[in-house]
């Protein structure tokens, strides 16, 4: 039989980390005397921790066990007392390993059935006796410790020879990505697993790794047999079997998940930040436009007491009174961003005609833009489109639409407006032949203060937004659609009915 190399513990009576992290089994590392001196977790889940490892053993006593070795890779079958369940048994499946003066025990309890762990145990205890002499038997399936490492460790691994061809891929891998062993076994690497692209590097740092005797970590991609790309972080190193024949052993993880949330992050953080200095850059316009009808105002009043001419008077009023609504609207639009932010919007519904909320938006604008510069089309349906909204706030946000296609279309321009009921709810559709948006900005628009061109002074980015707001919690949809720079926008809301 061939020896297995024995694995990593060291005489100071403490097993490798990786022992140490195997979950689904029981490591123990014991003097020949039966003393523990480390396991792993495993062994603590089922033992008395402390436990003198001698009183585990039912069958045969630990000293025969013990004289038994060194006994390197040979998987053995026997029974170990379970310390928290008195006078119950459990069998086990079990290798053990010779390392300097200590036993190295790496065992699998079958702690599941325990009738049948305690019949086993009478019949296996009649059977010791009489084959005592010649314990312990060599177990008929041997599966090496190399081997259950490679099948149980949840990490990819892969034995590439020196000509990059595949020797082996565990079970992890296989799972990740959709092969066998058996149906890779063989073939090249390269042409099998890495994308076109990257194949040629991947060749010329394999060529690195196995003259260094090592690779730098790494990451890679790896096409998967359904053609999915994943990233595998990569470690490799080579190792040397007794023939000397040299593999490339490669340890991977795969870390398409995590950069897909660094990614995310990242952009999170952008938007945080576009947001952010948004919201600067409307701070100082903000001072801006507070500022100017203030002071129109301030010298609207000091004219008010010198005055005498009535049409001069009437004059001065109308302008006050312009410059006070441009105030209230603002400091209405602000009071609705606070409560939008602050998730406290709210509206109140009632059943209304469609036609009327249109048609009344359209009315107020054409009154608003004082001689209305663009030719306008109004086209809905002769019969009223009953829809149970918040009159308010549904003309609020049909006379931004409408004051938009309106201030971002040259004079002498072309709106259309259209109502259109569809078994899904009803159209409304604002179209406009002006400066167009681009198309990186058709979503940006409805993000608070956002606006396609910040140097403009035509908005404050605050219309969409609100608007997105109120009709969704309609249970409507509001987008924008545009082909690009100078080629018109369309808004396009749907309300349900
Ligand atoms: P405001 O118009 O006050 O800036 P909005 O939130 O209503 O705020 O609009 C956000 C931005 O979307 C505008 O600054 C403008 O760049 C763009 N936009 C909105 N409507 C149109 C349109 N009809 N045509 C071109 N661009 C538009």
């Amino acid at each position: 039989m061939r020896r297995e190399p024995a694995p990593a513990a060291n005489t100071e009576g403490r097993l490798a980390p990786s022992l140490k992290n195997l979950n689904a089994s029981v490591v123990m590392l014991v003097t020949r005397d039966g003393g523990l001196l480390d396991d792993n977790r495993g062994y603590g889940r089922i033992f008395n921790p402390g436990d003198d490892v001698r009183s585990l053993f039912i069958q045969p006593r630990f000293d025969e066990f013990a004289a038994r070795a060194p006994t390197d890779g040979v998987i053995y079958r026997g029974l170990l007392t379970l310390g928290r369940l008195e006078a119950q048994s459990a069998s086990f499946d079990g290798t053990v390993y010779e390392e300097g003066d200590h036993l190295l025990i790496v065992a699998e309890p079958d702690v599941q059935d325990m009738e049948e762990t305690i019949s086993r145990l009478q019949s296996l205890n009649a059977r010791l006796a009489d084959v005592r002499g010649s314990f312990p038997p060599p177990f008929a399936q041997q599966r090496s410790f190399r081997d259950s490492l490679l099948e149980t460790v949840p990490a990819i691994i892969l034995l590439l020879d020196p000509e990059g061809r595949i020797a082996r891929i565990n079970p992890y891998m296989e799972g990740l990505c959709g092969y066998l062993d058996s149906e890779v076994a063989g073939k090249d690497w390269f042409t099998t697993f890495l994308p076109q692209v990257g194949q040629a590097q991947g060749r010329e740092r394999f060529r690195e790794a196995m003259a260094v005797g090592a690779s730098s970590r790494h990451v890679g991609p790896l096409v998967t047999r359904a053609g999915a790309l994943r990233q595998i972080e990569w470690y490799a190193r080579t190792l040397t079997d007794e023939r000397g024949r040299v593999t490339l052993l490669q340890v991977g993880h795969d870390i398409t998940e995590r950069i897909a949330r660094e990614e995310d992050l990242r952009r999170a953080h952008d938007a945080l930040r576009d947001s952010g200095r948004r919201k600067d850059e409307f701070l100082a316009m903000l001072g801006h436009e507070l500022r100017n009808p203030l002071g129109v105002i301030s010298i609207g009043l000091e004219l008010a007491g010198v005055l005498t001419d009535t049409d001069a008077v009437v004059r001065n009023r109308d302008v006050m009174r312009r410059q006070v609504k441009q105030l209230t609207r603002l400091v209405d639009d602000l009071l609705d961003v606070s409560r939008s932010t602050r998730g406290s919007l709210w509206i109140s519904r009632q059943r209304v005609d469609l036609n009327d909320i249109v048609r009344g938006a359209v009315n107020d604008i054409q009154v608003l833009a004082d001689g209305f510069p663009h030719a306008l089309s109004l086209a809905m349906p002769r019969h009223p489109v009953m829809v149970f909204v918040d009159p308010v706030r549904m003309t609020q946000v049909m006379v931004n639409l409408l004051g938009n296609a309106a201030k971002y279309t040259p004079a002498g321009g072309r709106i259309d407006v259209a109502v259109e009921p569809a078994p899904e709810g009803v159209w409304v559709r604002v179209k406009d032949n002006g400066v167009g948006i681009p198309s990186d900005m058709l979503e940006t628009v409805f993000e608070m203060f956002a606006r396609v061109d910040p140097d403009s002074h035509q908005g404050h980015g605050i219309g969409l937004s609100l608007s997105r707001a109120f009709i969704e919690m309609h249970g409507g949809t509001i987008t924008a659609h545009s082909a690009g720079r100078q080629q018109g926008s369309e808004f396009v809301i749907r309300i349900p009915t």
